[in-house]
């Protein structure tokens, strides 16, 4: 049964050159990138606060993988890593030697402060479902409010919600978790606890690690009693309060990000396990016998959704091969991780499974990289819009490694560069000069050939 909704008029509320719509890495990438371009730019957040999954799915180690490599955070990234630290130093993490971790409640704060430097309107509780579209351009997008929908109006929109929902209301097409069954990598629901005794888990080597390890023995043995198919257990934070920042442990299979019903399941399996884990960690961890939950992550995490189709899709090939594009706007350290999607804990981390033997974890080689070019940014179908974080446009695997948060606020940054540039010559966001845009680019600390 289909019911027709009755058409409205609806209070144009505010106008953009360059409107941005999501506040997670991608989206203060872009943001950022398009006001030090001089353009009056908008940022709506359907939650309470930025950040996206660093601050609502307590991601805060974002580039452990970076760890001990030749390679480092560059851009828009790298700046805002600087400037957290010179206020919240390392959040409080006793493991000196570990790598950088944001706190996602300081970072909240921080990102408040930071945007409203960079004089970025930013309009949080704005969920977006809906667009106005003339002559193949966006004019508005409809945020749905309490006080009913409103429109905002803009120059160019920006797409950095992660699931794509801009240019799937815009009616581009997409594609969804992998080619066979469109399996997504399942959601997580991290957790924090307290009470840790710290004194047990100080020092070298790290404890927490060390942790990981028994956990995975106990799995294998069979003796913790969880049900989640989930073998390994990363950690956040050891703060001297006795807190870990984070658990990131349960893991709901064959949720599709953008269905309501499967949200639902997904939330509550999560919380079930979650209590689960928190019984073994009690009654089998020496130092966790008075812990109690602290928090549960604001919501489900997804590691990927929809990828919307680009003028170019960016494919494990290309990667493997460092396939050089004219229109490069980002190089980033070669590395994959891909969560199995249909819990398949076999496999060996490997490429070759495809995603259909297991995970996949390819840790970064040597000096190994790959580029990722502006088209990929550049949706069908619509000229005034870009994509910009994990829903870009490339098959799963290479979804695998874009996704990471530092390559996202990349994408973000050269989507919101290139959406200021149009504007101020006159074009479309697919007919920008590309090396006035790579210009810019490299003007704001991002490394191109
Ligand atoms: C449990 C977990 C662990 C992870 N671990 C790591 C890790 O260690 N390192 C790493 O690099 N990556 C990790 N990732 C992946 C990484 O978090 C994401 O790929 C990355 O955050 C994507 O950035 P994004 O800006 O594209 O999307 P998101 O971070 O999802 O941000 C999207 C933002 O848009 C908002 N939004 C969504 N829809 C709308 C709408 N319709 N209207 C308005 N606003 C909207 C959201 O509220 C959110 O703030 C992990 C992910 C999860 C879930």
């Amino acid at each position: 049964m289909v019911i027709k909704i009755p058409e409205k008029c609806v209070d144009v509320r505010a106008e953009a050159d360059v409107l941005v719509v999501g506040g997670g890495p991608a989206g203060i990438g872009a943001a950022v990138a398009a006001a030090r371009q001089g353009c009056r730019v908008m940022l709506l957040e359907k939650r309470g606060f930025l950040g996206g999954n660093i601050t609502a799915s307590y991601v805060e180690t974002c580039n452990h993988f970076l760890y001990c490599t030749n390679f480092q955070t560059q851009g828009i990234y790298h700046e805002i890593e600087q400037k957290y630290r010179d206020s919240f130093g390392n959040s409080h993490d006793i493991r000196t030697y570990a790598p950088h971790r944001f706190s996602s409640e300081y970072l909240k704060v921080f990102l408040d402060d930071f945007l409203k430097h960079e004089q970025v309107a930013v309009k949080l509780h704005s969920f977006v479902n809906d667009v106005v579209i003339e002559d193949d351009r966006i004019q508005c997008v409809i945020i749905q409010s309490k006080q009913g929908p409103l429109a905002i109006k803009a120059g160019a929109v920006i797409d950095a919600t992660g699931d794509g929902d801009v240019a799937f209301s815009a009616g581009i097409p997409f594609e969804q978790g992998r080619d066979k069954d469109g399996l997504c990598q399942p959601g997580t629901v991290n957790l924090r606890i307290a009470g840790v005794d710290v004194e047990k888990f100080s020092g070298e080597p790290d404890k927490l690690k060390l942790l990981w390890n028994k956990f995975l023995d106990d799995y294998r043995a069979g003796i913790t009693g969880l049900s989640c198919k989930r073998q390994d257990l990363p950690a956040g934070r050891l703060t001297p309060a006795g807190i870990i920042s984070y658990l990131n442990y349960s893991c709901a299979y064959g949720i599709d990000p953008t269905n309501p019903d499967d949200l639902t399941r997904g939330e509550m399996e999560c919380r079930q396990y979650i209590m689960e884990l928190y019984e073994y960690l009690k009654k089998n961890v020496d130092g966790m016998q008075n812990i109690e939950i602290a928090s549960i992550a604001p919501e489900i995490g997804f590691r990927d959704s929809r990828r919307i189709k680009g003028l170019y899709r960016l494919t494990k090939d290309d990667i493997e091969a460092n396939r050089k594009f004219d229109d490069v706007i980002a190089v980033y350290p070669r590395i994959y991780d891909m969560l199995a999607p249909d819990g398949n804990m076999e496999g060996d981390g490997g490429l070759e499974g495809g995603g259909y033997k297991g995970h996949i974890y390819v840790p970064i080689e040597n000096s190994r990289t790959y580029q990722i070019p502006y088209r990929s940014l550049l949706p069908v179908k619509i000229d005034n819009l870009l994509v910009a974080g994990r829903c870009i446009s490339a098959d799963h695997i290479a979804e695998s490694t874009i996704r990471a948060i530092s390559a996202c606020m990349l994408t973000g940054q050269a989507a919101g560069a290139g959406a200021a540039l149009a504007l101020k010559d006159g074009n479309a966001p697919k007919n920008v000069n590309i090396p006035k845009l790579q210009s810019i680019l490299r003007d704001q600390g991002v490394d191109l050939p």
